[in-house]
């Protein structure tokens, strides 16, 4: 398996979901306005942010964890099993940890 391209990938995938962590930070870090009636719908939006924020640490926790599985040498092998993750699955999910009957 060619750990190269798939590290590349999840490089540049971690990249996107920093920026967007950025960006999600800092607008739940804004003031609130000074209307109530638009702090309501600021502080809707917020929880929205600060769920998605949750959602792409997550994603970032994730591909890190995979690329040092890559660096370890140990990526592509089921956490439970220890066999070989197909590598279809590991296409399409990049960041698996088991393998398809393990995961199942
Ligand atoms: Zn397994």
């Amino acid at each position: 398996m060619n750990t190269d391209i798939i590290a590349t990938s999840l490089r540049a995938r971690l990249a996107e979901v920093q920026a967007d962590i950025a960006r999600l930070e800092q607008a739940t870090t804004q003031a609130l306005p000074a209307k109530f009636a638009d702090q309501a719908s600021d502080l809707a939006q917020l929880a929205t942010d600060e769920g998605r924020e949750v959602q792409q640490i997550h994603e970032a926790e994730h591909i890190l964890a995979a690329l040092a599985r890559i660096e370890a040498g140990t990526y592509g092998i089921c956490s439970n099993c220890g066999c070989d993750i197909a590598p279809a699955r590991l296409a399409a999910l990049p960041t698996a940890t088991q393998c398809i009957n393990c995961a199942a």
